[in-house]
């Protein structure tokens, strides 16, 4: 792991980290915390380094010079780490904006009461201490506006996680989508195959892998355009996102025409049941004109179903449901084999 510091040490360097964070013009975000707690921690040399080298220039450290130093200097660190550091750091701040809007709410409290105390004493015959407690109270005066000042930042700061927060969690999910259909891209289905592969089917089930392809979908393309095509591609997503429904079955474009759907816990015989659902509702599918409404075509699809077994990989799983997928092919397309 990056970071290694005990707990009461990190805690030392959250407070050194927060009072440059204070001190600078860099919102108070998990981009400028790591930044800041880095170099704390003194276990970034280059970047303490490209840093002290700005401060040297009295270069504002803002929200784009941390970012990039962040991005130059700094590994990525991995997702599970970015939103502890987002989770926690929001606490810490929820934390001191409480405690600064305390501390207002008791200084100008204070601040009552001395102007209380003040009127009184130069109303009677104790003159001297007038100007004494003047002074005191424009300090309160101050010190209301600084914590209402550190308030106001504190909770901008907040805000700002919680958007880059949503904005990291939209990220994550769309770089699993495919645009086109709305289903896992391939990237998507990469990492839920492994995340299959690394759990052990619960007693007496098994995981399951369907391939499919539409046929003759070259054919679409030369005659109707890629445009068309892709809205025929587009047709079988929306079929899969409205068959696949179960919380352990998930669809995924696995390239160009060709799609899968992984079952968890799921006999060969449910995913090719599930399978020829699909088939049917896609052949079911009328491709029309987009102003006479006219039915153009149809389309078909061939499928291919297996059962993980024990020592396959993901090349091994793939492989036996393409080979069948392919048998479905020879066959004379628009079927669902299993391998
Ligand atoms: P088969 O029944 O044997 O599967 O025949 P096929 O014509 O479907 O298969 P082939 O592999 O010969 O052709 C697939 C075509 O799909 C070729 C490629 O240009 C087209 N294709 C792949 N991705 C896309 C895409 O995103 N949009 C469009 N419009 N076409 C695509
Ligand atoms: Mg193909
Ligand atoms: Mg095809």
């Amino acid at each position: 792991m990056r970071y290694t510091e005990p707990k009461e040490r990190s805690a030392e360097l959250l407070r050194l980290a927060l009072a440059h964070m204070g001190r600078h013009e860099a919102a108070f975000n998990p981009v400028t915390f790591t930044l800041w707690y880095e170099h704390a921690a003194g276990i970034n040399a280059r970047l303490s380094a490209a840093l002290e080298a700005l401060l040297a220039q009295r270069t504002p450290i803002d929200n784009a010079v941390a970012l990039r130093l962040v991005r130059e200097h700094v590994t990525p660190a991995d997702e599970a780490a970015m939103q502890r550091i987002g989770t926690e750091l929001q606490r810490v701040m929820g934390g001191i904006a409480h405690s600064a809007s305390q501390a207002g709410d008791r200084a100008s409290q204070f601040g009552a009461q001395l102007s209380g105390l003040s009127a009184a004493l130069l109303s009677s015959d104790a003159g001297g201490l007038g100007p004494q407690l003047q002074d005191v109270l424009t300090g309160t005066a101050e010190m209301k506006t600084s914590a209402e000042t550190l308030q106001r930042r504190v909770e901008a700061g907040q805000s700002e996680i919680t958007q880059l927060r949503s904005e990291l969690d939209r990220a994550r999910c769309e770089a699993v989508l495919d645009p086109l259909t709305g289903v896992l891209n391939r990237k998507g289905f990469d990492a839920a195959l492994q995340a299959l592969i690394a759990r052990p089917p619960e007693a007496g089930r098994v995981h399951s892998l369907v391939m499919l392809d539409i046929d003759h979908f070259k054919k679409v393309n030369d005659s109707h355009g890629h445009v068309m095509g892709d809205r025929v591609i587009q047709g079988v997503g929306a079929v899969l996102r409205s068959s696949i429904v179960a919380e352990r079955h998930a669809a995924a474009r696995y390239g160009g025409e060709e799609f899968a759907i992984l079952l968890r816990d799921s006999a060969p015989e449910d995913a090719e049941r599930l399978a020829d659902v699909v088939r049917l509702r896609t052949k079911a599918m009328k491709i029309r004109h987009r102003t006479t409404q006219d039915v153009l075509f149809t389309v078909t699809i061939s499928g291919g179903v297996t059962a993980w077994q024990p020592g396959d990989d993901a090349a091994s799983l793939i492989g036996r449901a393409d080979a069948a997928l392919y048998a479905s092919k020879r066959a004379g397309r628009d079927r669902v084999s299993c391998g």
